[in-house]
């Protein structure tokens, strides 16, 4: 049904992760495409100045192997990807990239913290140019 996938997936929310993978696995055409994508947050300059030069490095690292040993779990065929930057900003630009026909993306309740300015998957759908599944 659909021949290019993203999944983001948060390292702090691999089980969500697990999850939104098996959907994908389940709506991929034969052939298609699934990456499984992980974006390590930036922070502002005045802060990563003070931080170890390798912090960053270890975070890239760490994150790649996270979403490995994730594909290798759930014996799904994906490739791995990981980007630098704002979440959502850079789900939308991998999605772009890539000429993805779907990203999946897991999603709460919306709480105190993020009903006024809005969570990941809020801006992901908003501005989405292709075909997003929220799974709640
Ligand atoms: P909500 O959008 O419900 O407030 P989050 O912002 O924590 O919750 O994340 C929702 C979903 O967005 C995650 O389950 C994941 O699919 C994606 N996501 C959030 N942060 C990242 C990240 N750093 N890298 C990749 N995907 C992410």
């Amino acid at each position: 049904m659909f021949r290019k996938i993203i999944v983001p997936v948060d390292i702090a929310a691999l089980d969500r992760g697990e999850k939104i993978l098996a959907m994908a696995a389940s709506l991929v055409d034969q052939g298609g495409d699934v990456i499984l994508l992980n974006v390590v947050e930036d922070m502002p300059s005045y802060i990563a100045m003070n931080l170890p030069v390798e912090m960053i490095e270890t975070a890239l690292k760490e994150a790649r192997t996270q979403l490995t040993a994730l594909k290798e779990k759930s014996g799904v065929q994906t490739r791995v990807e990981v980007r630098t930057g704002q979440p959502a900003r850079e789900i939308l630009a991998a999605a772009q990239e890539h000429s993805a026909d779907l990203v999946i993306i897991a999603s709460h309740r919306p709480d105190f913290s993020n009903y006024f300015i809005g969570s990941t998957a809020d801006r992901v759908v908003r501005h989405a140019t292709c075909a997003v599944l929220v799974d709640r």
